[in-house]
């Protein structure tokens, strides 16, 4: 019998049943370890993370052939189509989307070549004759068949005054296109020589779009693929469209813009 003085343990019953925990505890541990199920492994990495593109790039641009648009055009079609070619903007519309796709205007250096050029044309020729100038005015601010130039902007400084935002010129009325209070007045389109960053018919550095090579068309894709719509109109139009001219050199300069 027990004397309750806590000596002797093995007659206490909670003594007995942590004794015997105890026991069991230390007999499992002694056991082989249970194979238990696993989850499956997430097959780890092996080859460098890339980063995936969350915003596709904008869809390139399709051109029509020009053969497709002279065969629209001798049907008595628009040459281009709503999904084929040039879109019919609102110059509102082209003018909206310059401001979210900058284009890249030439070097300082090719600027002040070009100036150079149109100034000294201007000095020794005057003006330019009137059918170099249509065809420029067409170039730059289309007609009911052409839209308007995707560069051309309305000046911010000039009401009815338009500048092109790809030759780097600036919004200045010395780079107007137009004169919107007198049409006689001398414009930036009456220079004998001036240059077009598109190269676009009647301008100094005139390319037929068919000349372009990729990397200038991939640089100025709106412009490149209006200039191939402009030259089929003219030539449906029986417009013939006067190669490039050699302006008067300055300083030994030569016609050589196309890097502009
Ligand atoms: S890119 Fe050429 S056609 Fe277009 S606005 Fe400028 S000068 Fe005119």
């Amino acid at each position: 019998m027990g004397c309750n003085c806590g000596k002797n343990q093995s007659s206490n019953p909670d003594g007995e049943r942590a004794s015997a925990n105890l026991k069991q505890v230390q007999k499992k541990r002694m056991e082989p370890p249970v194979n238990r199920p696993t989850f499956p492994q997430i097959p780890q990495l092996t080859e460098p993370r890339h980063r995936t593109k969350l915003i596709s790039p904008p869809p390139k641009l399709r051109f029509t052939s020009t053969e497709e648009m002279m065969d629209r055009m001798n049907r008595g079609l628009p040459p281009t189509s709503p999904d084929s070619g040039i879109e019919q903007n609102t110059s509102s519309k082209q003018e909206s989307n310059l401001e979210s796709e900058p284009v890249k205007t030439p070097s300082f250096v090719d600027k002040v070549k070009n100036l150079g050029k149109s100034v000294a044309s201007r000095v020794t020729q005057g003006k330019a004759s009137e059918d170099l100038i249509k065809l420029r005015v067409l170039s730059c601010h289309g007609d009911g068949e052409v839209v308007p130039c995707p560069y051309r902007s309305a000046s911010n400084t000039r009401e009815g005054a338009y500048f092109c935002t790809a030759c780097g010129c600036g919004d200045k009325p010395r780079a107007f296109l137009n004169d919107p209070d007198d049409s006689g007045a001398y414009t930036k389109l009456d220079y004998p020589w001036v240059s077009c960053p598109v190269r676009m018919p009647g301008f100094g550095d005139y390319k037929p779009f068919s000349e372009e090579t990729q990397e200038a068309i991939d640089k100025l894709p709106n412009g490149m693929k209006r200039k191939q719509l402009t030259e089929v109109v003219l030539t449906a139009r029986g417009i013939e469209i006067p190669p490039a001219y050699e302006p008067v050199k300055t300083n030994g300069d030569t016609n050589d813009s196309s890097e502009s």
